[in-house]
């Protein structure tokens, strides 16, 4: 386990957060004195993955097989979240490809 803001091991448990998900392990880091909770970053993948699946759904890919993309890569992603992405990043001017 590691500090989501500066990498430090650091760190100690501080009670917990609940949110939809449940129950969750809140830590405080030590080294840069920001509390976290693991797993509830908004953008747990890289930026070059979502835009790669937004960039296949564009192309006319189904979701299916954007998740196998992902999956082959080594991302665990959700048909929603694929969905959610092409939304959101749909009209993003990054996304061109010429
Ligand atoms: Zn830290």
């Amino acid at each position: 386990m590691k500090c989501l803001h500066c990498n430090s091991k650091d760190i100690v448990k501080r009670g917990f957060r609940y949110n939809d998900l449940g129950k969750r392990q809140l830590y405080l880091c030590r080294k840069c004195g920001k509390k976290f909770t693991p797993g509830l970053r908004r953008h747990r993948y890289p930026p070059s993955l979502i835009f790669k699946c937004v960039a296949m759904r564009k192309g006319g890919k189904k979701l299916k097989d954007i998740q196998n993309y992902a999956d082959n890569k080594g991302f665990k992603v959700s048909l929603w979240t694929i969905s959610k992405w092409h939304d959101k990043f749909k009209y993003s001017r990054s996304m061109k490809n010429k």
